[in-house]
């Protein structure tokens, strides 16, 4: 039902939810069978920031990605995926000078630890190329969860939900779930979520919190999802 919220048919908002253990994940799924058409049709483009051609160059992408821009990235990567072609290139390059090349991103250092480390595994154990599961590319040194999401779901088409911190922060406010662990988010998400939408909604909840439901200041009088979110004008719930 559009219009005003209905503590029937929405998730409370109320922090207490978790402890009382009263979440409704049901209300939780009708809340993303509602949200979703709004969201498609408000972000029709809704797809990752990065630049990239191959699983590989998406990969270091995403590494290169942690507290940085996708803007940065991508202009990074323009001259870097040219330079270094393939997973050899990158586990036979010296670790200083791929720091060098990876300087702007920020925390050079440990991205090239993490990027080489990779790059030596996929040459050592997958033939040079990167796996396409989820079990094998948690094996990959510096790869987490999100990361190995958001190469399935992006580069291998397999349904994948990557918890970043829009995907957290906007579950939260829309009660989608009642835990904030990315972990266990995504876990609830996955049942909530039509499993072929998975790598979709991830966008959209991405796109939403970059344009409309920033961090610090959501624009909730423009959010063409308001009618339906617990936290709307309620800055207590941000
Ligand atoms: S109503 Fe406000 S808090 Fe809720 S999703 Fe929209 S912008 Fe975010």
């Amino acid at each position: 039902m559009a219009g005003k919220k209905s503590s029937t048919t929405t998730p409370k908002a109320d922090k207490n939810t978790e402890k009382a253990g009263t979440f409704d994940k049901a209300a939780a799924a009708e809340q993303v069978r509602r949200i979703t058409p709004i969201l498609r049709k408000t972000y029709p483009n809704a797809t990752i920031a990065l630049h990239f051609a191959n699983p590989l160059e998406l990969l270091i992408a995403t590494i290169l990605s942690a507290q940085c821009t996708d803007v940065r990235v991508n202009l990074v990567t323009k001259d870097l995926f040219k330079k270094y072609a393939s997973a050899s290139d990158w586990a036979n390059a010296d670790p200083k000078q791929i720091e060098e090349d990876i300087r702007t991103c920020g925390f050079y250092h440990n991205k090239a630890v993490s990027i080489q480390g990779a790059a030596r595994k996929i040459v050592d154990d997958f033939g040079g190329k990167v796996p396409g599961t989820m079990e094998e590319l948690l094996t990959l040194p510096g790869v987490g969860r999100k990361t190995a999401n958001v190469v399935l779901g992006n580069a291998f088409g397999v349904p994948a939900i990557a918890c970043d911190t829009h995907v957290i922060r906007l579950s939260r406010r829309l009660q989608l779930s009642e835990n904030s662990d990315p972990v266990k988010l995504e876990s609830d998400l996955a049942d909530i979520v039509p499993k072929r939408d998975w790598t979709l909604f991830s966008h959209l909840l991405i796109f939403h919190g970059r344009r409309i439901c920033a961090a610090r200041k959501p624009h909730c009088p423009e959010c063409p999802i308001a009618q339906y979110c617990p936290a709307a004008n309620r800055p207590d719930l941000w």
